[in-house]
């Protein structure tokens, strides 16, 4: 059986696996895919679950809230390539199956791709699920910005650059680290912690005062931060947003930035298609973004049973 609902629940062998709950509960098997709030859990009335080290610290800084990691031997983790500490998890029982949370297949600065396996029932995520976003190349794009940020900072200006604190913030960390960066108190904590862990990034603050020009700002310009941006753009500061929504013609307009660079954490619509074909899977079901139309996809290019997962009870036997 699976079900969307308090994350997704599998049941199997007689157990209870669930994937990125909102509610950890007792005597079942809790796995969390990585630490972005719309994965994380809000209430722990168990404190363990299968999950990386990385995520497990950002529970405590996000949510105070310490867990212990645990595993089981029908369980595998496997790298997912989203963000710093992501992981998919495949579980073996009666049937396999392969749930990817967010994920990607292109290799980052800060993330390994993460690759495809063999399943019999595959829950992807389909953030991107539309042919037209398709992504070019990773370090390419990143090398445009490098150069625009280049020209600015030669000429003592200053840019402001709106990243998500945990993923494409570290990401621009690393790419950029030989620009004189500052960052967001919580990015510049986020970084602190992966330090911990083996990442080497930078951690200097802005500081409204002491910081002076030339400067590139990683921020995502939310909250109380929105004031500081528009007095910096006031006094001259480009600005430029890094997602994969800058694909859509109009996403530079909406967001009102100088650039917009199509970076982005999760795959593109030919990625997850080739991730599809290449797990074999004999179900799809899909989540997230374009659910719909990416599962008519699968159906229509691969040939396999694929549907969007919807809030209500299903059972694996009808699709095995
Ligand atoms: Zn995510
Ligand atoms: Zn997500």
């Amino acid at each position: 059986m699976i079900q969307l609902g308090n994350g997704i629940l599998i049941e199997m062998d007689g157990c209870s696996f669930r994937f990125d709950p909102k509610r950890v509960l007792p005597d079942e098997i809790s796995m969390i895919s990585h630490a972005h709030s719309d994965h994380l859990p809000s209430s722990f009335k168990q404190m363990s679950a299968i999950c990386s080290p990385v995520t497990r610290d950002m529970i405590k800084a996000r949510r105070n809230k310490e867990i212990a990691i645990c595993s089981d031997d029908r369980v595998t983790e496997l790298e997912a390539g989203h963000i710093a500490g992501s992981r998919m998890f495949l579980v073996d029982g009666e049937t396999s199956v392969l749930y990817t949370g967010d994920f990607c297949t292109r290799e980052k600065e800060q993330t390994k791709a993460a690759k495809p396996r063999k399943c019999d029932i595959l829950i992807t995520e389909a953030t991107y699920g539309k042919p037209q976003y398709v992504f070019p190349d990773h370090d390419e794009i990143m090398s445009i910005a490098r150069d625009w940020l280049r020209d600015i900072v030669g000429k003592d200006g200053c840019a402001v650059l709106y990243a998500y604190p945990l993923g494409k913030s570290q990401e621009l960390s690393a790419y950029l680290k030989d620009l004189p960066l500052v960052l967001h108190p919580a990015i510049a904590e986020n970084n602190r912690i992966l330090q911990k862990h083996g990442y080497d990034l930078v951690q200097k603050e802005y500081d409204g005062h002491g910081t002076k020009p030339p400067f590139v700002y990683i921020t995502s310009g939310m909250g109380k931060d929105a004031a500081r941006v528009q007095s910096l753009k006031k006094h001259g500061a480009k600005t430029a947003a890094f997602s994969g929504w800058a694909l859509d013609r109009g996403f530079m307009y909406q967001s009102g930035v100088d650039e917009a660079f199509p970076i982005s954490d999760h795959c593109g619509f030919d990625e997850l298609i080739e991730f599809v074909r290449r797990c074999s899977p004999q179900k799809v079901f899909t989540n997230h973004g374009f659910s719909k139309e990416f599962a008519m996809h699968v159906r229509r290019s691969l040939g396999i049973q694929a549907q969007p997962l919807v809030a209500r009870q299903r059972t694996l036997d009808h699709f095995c």
